[in-house]
């Protein structure tokens, strides 16, 4: 039996002292809050351990007395893994292990604590001469841990892989306290199970990631980044296909959207005009990197090549960092200009790379067949596969009624995912929010696996319990 709340409190206040406990409701709201605002559960306190050592003691203490323990880095989740499920935990916030251990750019990689902003991990490495190729737009706030535990993607995943493929090792306190150490700086270690990965997209249900060794790579001399009209997602994949032919691992970047998004951007959003010269139905932002000494053009000569051969009917080439920053700007705000055209319903997913274009037309018809006059408002990582499939709400209609389909509308899509050999989470991960989707979806024996992991490194079942299993 756990604890009472107050023995709780207490508790923590002798292994944490007074500044690292807070068990005031008001001071708790802001690590209560996640950004979408789905869930609002309350937690008996939050702790902020000043060190790895305070940590290990707070989890052989929480081990011993089975309190159930809540990772959180920088709250940026989306799918509600870092707040409370059921109101008895504490949430275990690591901001406080933020420093810098080692930085080698040359030789590529550099060891970070899991508190440091992912803004602030891209400076240091910046600073060193190097760049760590992880960008999301939570990156102001979202932290190394959270970014390793959720397996965060972004937009250049394409060229550089998400943050696993980032991870070279891992420093992790596990549930009953002990630390393993898994931090190097190996590209090669063939000496068993590769324990690192059971971390990164372990959602913080096997134990608290402390620290990571982490690739650093050089920095580009310049970007090349156009905005290009396409007729259709079919044509946008035979683009793909091309671009990466010219271009290899140079091509960083390959975002689909569609005419509406770039309506919503026209209406609510920062482009004052039309992109591009002409209206098109769908559009590619790409955008290939230029090494030190590189010829420049690449990309120029490529779209100019993929316009005479008809896959493409209009490009508009960045000429300066403005234009860059405006055409990514606009890619990045869609989904906050989608919630100014009223109710959304979302979804992450993510096929083969060739069969988007079948998703995106056997999910828009199957959405369509459940909720007529929906807008579908499908964009993102096409390079990756992975599409933010969301829709708006028919115009004029009531918003509760149109969230009230969202099971059915979700159902639609899913199907069409399972069908394609896709995931119903490419870059989110599942938290509470996907939990019982994991159940219905995944593979039964990968399951019982990922079970068995569970029980071996939490037997008493402390760490986030409820999220993802
Ligand atoms: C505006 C916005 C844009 C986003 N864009 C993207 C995107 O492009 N690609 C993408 O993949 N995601 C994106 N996300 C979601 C993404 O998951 C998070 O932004 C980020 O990766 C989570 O980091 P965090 O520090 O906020 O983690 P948190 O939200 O604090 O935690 C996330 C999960 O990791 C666990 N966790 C946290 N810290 C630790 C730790 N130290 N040890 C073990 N477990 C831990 C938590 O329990 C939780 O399950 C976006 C979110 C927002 C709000």
């Amino acid at each position: 039996m756990t604890l009472a709340p107050d023995a709780i409190i207490s508790g923590l206040k002798a292994l944490l002292g007074e500044a690292g406990v807070i068990a005031d409701p008001t001071a708790m709201t802001t690590y209560l809050t996640e950004p979408r605002k789905r869930f609002r559960v309350p937690a008996v306190a939050v702790a902020l351990p000043a060190d790895v050592a305070a940590l290990q003691a707070l989890c052989r203490w929480a081990n011993a007395n089975r309190v159930p323990l809540i990772p959180q880095s920088g709250n940026t989740g989306l799918v509600g893994g870092q707040v409370p499920l059921s109101g008895n935990e504490v949430v275990v916030n690591i901001s406080r292990l933020n420093r810098v251990r080692e930085v080698n750019a040359a030789a590529g990689h550099m060891t970070v604590e899991a508190g440091l902003i992912l803004d602030e991990a891209h400076k240091v490495a910046e600073a060193a001469g190097a760049m760590f190729p992880l960008w999301l737009a939570s990156q102001g706030s979202a932290r190394i841990g959270g970014v390793l535990s959720s397996n965060a993607g972004g937009v250049q995943v394409l060229a550089f892989g998400n943050a696993r493929e980032l991870t070279l090792g891992v420093e992790a306190v596990l549930a009953d306290g002990r630390l393993y150490n898994g931090l190097n700086a190996l590209k090669k270690d063939n000496t068993g199970y590769d324990l690192k990965d059971l971390f990164v997209g372990a959602e913080g249900t096997l134990g608290f990631i402390t620290a990571a060794t982490v690739k650093l790579f050089p920095i580009p001399e310049a970007q090349e980044t156009a905005l290009v009209n396409v007729a259709s997602p079919e044509m946008a994949l035979e683009l793909f296909y091309m671009l990466r032919e010219r271009t290899g691992s140079r091509l960083t970047a390959f975002e689909l959207m569609n005419r509406f998004g770039v309506d919503l951007q026209l209406r609510h959003g920062l482009l004052a005009r039309d992109p591009t010269a002409s209206v098109s139905p769908w559009y590619v932002l790409a955008e290939v990197n230029r090494m030190k000494g590189g010829v420049p053009g690449a990309l120029q000569a490529a779209l100019e090549e993929a316009l005479g051969a008809g896959l493409v009917t209009d490009a508009v080439v960045a000429e300066s960092e403005a234009d860059r920053t405006l055409m990514w700007a606009a890619r990045e705000q869609m989904s906050e200009v989608q919630s100014k055209e009223g109710a959304s319903i979302k979804h992450d997913v993510s096929v083969p790379i060739g069969a988007v274009p079948q998703l995106i037309a056997e999910g828009t018809a199957a959405v369509e067949r459940v909720i007529p006059g929906v807008r579908p408002c499908p964009f993102g990582h096409m390079g990756d596969g992975n599409i933010h499939f969301n829709f708006s709400q028919p115009v004029g209609e009531d918003p509760k009624a149109f969230m009230a389909r969202e099971k059915d509308a979700n159902a639609a899509i899913y199907e069409v995912v399972q069908r394609l050999g896709g995931s119903v989470s490419a870059e989110h991960g599942i938290g509470q929010l996907k939990r019982d989707l994991l159940k219905e979806l995944k593979d039964p024996v990968a399951l019982d696996m990922m079970r068995a992991i569970k029980a071996a490194l939490d037997p008493n079942g402390i760490m986030n319990p409820g999220k993802v299993l």
